[in-house]
């Protein structure tokens, strides 16, 4: 299967340079985060469908993966510890993954929930408990870098599998009220999808006309739009924008049943209305590619 990156982005560093982060492409969408502390050769692995690409990433980069963090029990992002169990591999790592895990979590040796912190690389990361697309589901921060699996997408969020949707609209809030230099490190490269829907909901959007054109062209050249910033998200993301009147109006027009008497009510029909997928009618000629 080929990924839909194929120029995947050079290693970046946290804010204080003490973890360097590599992105690993994998499946058709996947994006496993690889962090590397400065101060060893670990390497830790924050989910993925499985564990030979992440390997082989590690191989390269002369790292040792040493543990895996993962944000919830979706197939695509436990598969590398069956994977690593399957080579006698997991009982050497550490597996560190929610106390109320949808689905036992392969390995599993420390469990964790929101405001729990972890040490990696002399970095202290804090755990967010972010519900809404899976029971159990967390988010990861170390200082810039969130690692947010499937609830914040770049211009989107995740499917509300298990709900409810005023569940993912705390979730997503709490996480939009980060710095807004942080970086959205999530599981999916789905910008382009998530920004078509973001068009049709906010046509008036300037914010995201500049964005839509500066991703278009990344990801013609098969680079990644992943990760965002906070800034750009909260400026672009349909999903943390209930309060736009644009927005409102579109919803409104397009499932006229809807309630939407609450910011919570209208994330609920804005997902409502993607999923419903009217946005892969509008063409790329429909969107502001030529400002
Ligand atoms: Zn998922
Ligand atoms: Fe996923």
């Amino acid at each position: 299967m080929k990924h839909s990156v194929t120029t995947p982005l050079q290693p970046f560093r946290s804010l204080s340079g003490a973890l360097e982060v590599q992105m690993v492409p994998v499946w058709q969408d996947n994006l496993v985060w690889l962090i590397l502390p400065q101060d060893s050769d670990d390497a830790w692995a924050v989910d993925g469908p499985e564990a030979a690409p992440v390997l082989e990433a590690c191989a390269a980069l002369g790292r040792r993966l040493c543990g895996v963090l993962n944000t919830h029990t979706h197939r695509d992002h436990i598969g590398i510890n069956l994977d690593l169990e399957r080579q006698g591999m997991l009982s050497e790592m550490r597996v560190i993954g929610s106390t109320t895990p949808k689905e036992p979590i392969p390995g599993q040796t420390r469990a964790v929930d929101d405001g729990d912190t972890l040490l990696i690389g002399g970095v202290e990361g804090r755990v967010l408990r972010t519900e809404g697309h899976q029971d159990g589901h967390l988010s990861f921060l170390f200082e810039d870098l969130l690692f947010c699996g499937d609830t914040l997408f770049t211009g989107g969020c995740g499917y509300l599998f298990d709900g409810p949707p005023a569940r993912m609209f705390e979730s997503l809030m709490r996480l939009a009220d980060l710095p807004g230099h942080t970086k959205v490190c999530c599981a999916h490269e789905y910008t382009q999808d998530n920004l078509r829907f973001a068009w049709m909901v906010e046509p008036e959007n300037e914010a995201l006309a500049e964005r839509i054109r500066r991703v278009w062209d990344l990801r013609s050249r098969g680079a990644c739009a992943v990760p965002s910033t906070l800034d750009e998200e909260r400026a672009t993301n349909p999903f943390l924008r209930p309060g736009s009147p644009c927005i409102m109006r579109e919803v409104a027009r397009r499932l006229p049943e809807a309630d939407l008497s609450t910011y919570a009510a209208i994330f609920a029909a804005t997902r409502a209305l993607k999923d419903r997928k009217d946005h892969r009618e509008l063409s790329d000629a429909d969107l502001p590619l030529h400002g």
